[in-house]
């Protein structure tokens, strides 16, 4: 218990909310606190805080989010990743719109049945928005505790997440639970780094069971490795006097919601022209009439958690239009494609197309 007190007294000494400032910090506005919790699940601080400025601008209150299209919230998220926070974001907001007149649930019990919500950022939003006494448990979490209280339990096992949950409701000052659990997470961010920690000035140090056993580098422990699949994207990008065709993607998959170019996925990047017309008249019924094709282009690669994406796009140019096309394809002028939210790979696409493509 000795052990405990010390990380629970200097985590909380050592933490001054004004070093890291930002603007979800210190506020009890849970609307502001869930879109920031939201958007931080995946996405580092300096990348997200631009984007929930942008999220609480176009949308101040709950209802606002709750009455935009489903496109123009996509579109807000696009780049961020993980596209379906940006679904839950909305399914919960209307939830609280349509089901709990607008007013936002005010206990951990409440805020866990919003879509997207787990237990850490139910905890999260709980403490930070009515200080109620439910700790956060998340990668910081696991890593500081592993270290400090030199814990070799994997912790993606059953065991391992019983043992840490365990230890954090301990290790929590009930009394000012937001402001524990901030802590702990910035610590975790800043001090008790993944590399590099920063023992040399660490506040924690002289009780570090990792530091004086010479164990940082092997805690925390998880027991699995992440196996990638790798999968072969043929965009085809075709013109038709300044328009082109895309689709929305709507199958169970990655980026569900987002749109594209319409796709052939096969075994490889490595195939002729030839063979995916054949393949196009196959998988979607569609003979191309007269065309030129311009180019296939390099490939782009997206790394995405359990896959890697590789794409090659293909440019032709359409003579005439085809006899009929599958039902959720699309034709829209060419300039109008930034008002569509697609993948990270097909805006680097366009990014590198833009003169050609506009
Ligand atoms: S001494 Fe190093 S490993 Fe231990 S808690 Fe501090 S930063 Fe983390």
């Amino acid at each position: 218990m000795k052990h405990h007190r010390f990380f629970q007294e200097n985590l909380l000494a050592w933490y001054h909310p004004e070093d890291r400032p930002l603007p979800w910090k210190g506020i009890q506005n849970p609307y502001h606190i869930w879109l920031s919790e939201i958007i931080l699940q995946q996405t580092r601080v300096e990348q997200g805080l631009a984007y929930y400025l942008r999220f609480v601008e176009t949308y101040p209150s709950i209802q606002d989010l709750a009455a935009a299209p489903d496109d123009e919230v996509m579109k807000l998220w696009e780049g961020l990743g993980y596209y379906s926070r940006a679904r839950n974001l909305l399914a919960a907001a209307r939830y609280v719109a349509h089901e709990l007149g607008g007013v936002f649930p005010t206990s951990y019990e409440g805020i866990r049945l919003l879509k997207g919500v787990g237990p850490y950022t139910a905890a999260a939003i709980a403490s930070f928005a009515y200080n109620l006494p439910h700790a956060v448990v998340d990668g910081n979490v696991f890593r500081v505790l592993a270290r400090f209280f030199g814990i070799s339990t994997p912790q993606d096992t059953t065991e391992g997440k019983k043992q840490f949950t365990e230890l954090a409701e301990t290790l929590l000052d009930a009394t000012q639970a937001g402001r524990y659990n901030q802590a702990i997470m910035d610590f975790g961010a800043t001090v008790c780094l993944p590399r590099n920690p920063q023992c040399k000035t660490c506040p924690l140090q002289s009780g570090c069971v990792a530091l004086k056993e010479q164990r940082i580098g092997e805690l925390p422990v998880k027991s699995k490795k992440i196996v990638k699949t790798e999968r072969f994207f043929h965009y085809l990008v075709f013109n038709f006097e300044g328009q082109v065709l895309i689709q929305k993607r709507e199958e169970k998959d990655i980026w569900q919601e987002l749109y594209q170019f319409p796709l052939l996925e096969n075994e490889s990047l490595e195939q002729s022209w030839e063979l995916l017309q054949a393949a196009l008249l196959e998988n979607n019924g569609l003979t191309l009439p007269s065309h030129t094709l311009r180019s296939g282009s390099k490939v782009f690669q997206q790394l995405l958690t359990h896959q890697v994406v590789n794409a090659r796009f293909w440019e032709i140019d359409l003579e005439d239009l085809p006899a009929s096309i599958p039902a959720n394809w699309l034709w829209i002028k060419r300039g109008a494609l930034n008002k569509y939210a697609f993948p990270k790979v097909i805006d680097r696409y366009l990014g590198d197309r833009a003169l050609l493509l506009l």
